[in-house]
């Protein structure tokens, strides 16, 4: 489900943007329109919506627009046309009244630059936004002390800011922008100003948090790695255009164009690939169905072993088709005959990580859920393939 839809989504910066988008309707680019009129396209024609929940990077070089798309889903930007559809309302055409209550309870904004007061501590900054808003002081504090332990900065609350290393001031930006509880958490190149590996930390911290809070996230990153490591979906950006929207598989395996394919050219997929994206939907056999059946289901498909599941698809282990014939012989039962011991990963095993364990098997790697079910397989060729750049197909695969 999206929470915000936005269509057609414009902004020249200029004294006649009329002018400009015509231009730009006639094909000329963003370079020739600035260099013929002096007026910049910011963002030209932008069209994508943001799901629930989700974490939206939008990424591109520095002045492809992001800062400038970002700022006009809540109109820090005046758009010049377009719309964005929040909650059936049309953001664009909102009052300044139903503009500040946006702000004030559906968007909350954390930025590169810190901007922290100095003097105040770090409560008193991040009950700021909470206090310009009319919050009544007990009611602020309250919900500020909540957004500070959020973030992991319980016992720092009276502390200043110039007390705080860099990544714990990014905390209290982020605690200032969680403080009101927004649906919506805009963070423009907020991790940008960090060394490497705080900046690390504070990804991964985000990624805890969202899986607690489950907020929805439009994050702006002009850094490739970390939009394939926090994205759910990722815009790029070039010219004010966006060239291409997809899951960080997608945009890395299917690039739009010859622009995204050089973006990405030099990401080592074994890095960013997982288990899930490999693994495909196996035949499976429960015990009580027997050697004989499993056998049959082993030649229908064309395979030489079989996982062997309960009707739930708890994993129980694996039978090869020589078990199977000698369990057939001996009359004997799947359960006495299978392997229990099998080669498995969560879904969120990297490939690189799979690499070793494939090695040592000539089994398929069972690809299994944190309740012990079975939801995959994954062959050696599948990953091979992945790796190659290859789309990984629905289903199917012999072993
Ligand atoms: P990014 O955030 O991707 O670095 P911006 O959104 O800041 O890019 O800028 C996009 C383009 O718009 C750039 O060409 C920039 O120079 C231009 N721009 C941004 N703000 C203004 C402004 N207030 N006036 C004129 N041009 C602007
Ligand atoms: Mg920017």
């Amino acid at each position: 489900m999206s929470i915000i839809e936005v269509r057609q989504l414009t902004k020249i910066f200029g004294p006649d943007p009329a002018r400009a988008g015509r231009l730009l309707n006639e094909g000329w680019s963003k370079e020739k329109i600035y260099k013929e009129t002096g007026m910049t396209v910011g963002v030209n024609k932008a069209e994508f919506s943001i799901r629930q929940g989700e974490i939206f990077v939008i990424m591109g070089l520095s002045g492809s627009g992001k800062s400038t798309l970002v700022r006009l889903l809540n109109r820090l930007i005046e758009p010049t046309s377009g719309q964005i559809l929040f909650g059936g309302a049309d953001i664009v055409r909102m009052n300044p009244e139903q503009l500040r209550q946006l702000r004030r309870k559906n968007i909350g904004m954390v930025f590169q630059k810190f901007a922290l007061f100095p003097h105040r501590t770090v409560l008193g900054n991040v009950e700021y936004g909470l206090e310009v808003q009319g919050v009544e002081r007990r009611k602020r504090k309250e919900l500020a002390m909540n957004a500070i332990r959020l973030v992991g900065l319980d016992g720092w609350a009276n502390s200043l800011p110039d007390q705080l290393s860099g990544g714990m001031q990014q905390r209290v930006g982020l605690a200032r922008g969680l403080a009101n509880d927004p649906d919506i958490l805009l963070m423009d190149e907020a991790f940008s100003a960090l060394d490497p590996l705080i900046r690390k930390d504070m990804q991964h911290e985000l990624l805890l948090l969202q899986s607690k809070m489950k907020k929805t996230i439009v994050f702006i990153t002009h850094d490739l790695d970390e939009a394939l490591r926090i994205g759910d979906r990722i815009a790029l950006m070039k010219d004010g255009s966006i060239v291409q929207i997809g899951t960080p598989e997608e945009i890395l395996i299917q690039p739009a164009d010859k622009y995204v394919e050089r973006f990405v050219e030099d990401v080592d997929l074994s890095k960013v690939l997982t288990a899930a994206h490999v693994m495909f939907q196996p035949q499976t056999v429960t015990p009580e169905r027997g050697p004989r059946v499993a056998l049959q289901l082993m030649r229908d498909n064309g395979v030489s072993s079989l996982y062997v599941t309960d009707t739930e698809k708890k994993l129980l282990g694996i039978i090869t088709a020589d078990q199977a014939a000698m369990a057939l012989r001996e009359k004997r039962t799947i359960q006495e005959v299978m392997q229990t011991d099998v080669p498995w990963v969560p879904p969120t095993a990297l490939l690189n990580e799979l690499f070793e364990m494939m090695a040592e098997t000539r089994l398929p790697v069972a690809v299994v859920d944190n309740r012990e079910k079975l939801i995959g397989i994954i062959l050696k060729g599948a990953v091979l393939s992945a790796l190659a750049g290859n789309p990984v197909p629905e289903a199917g695969g012999v072993s």
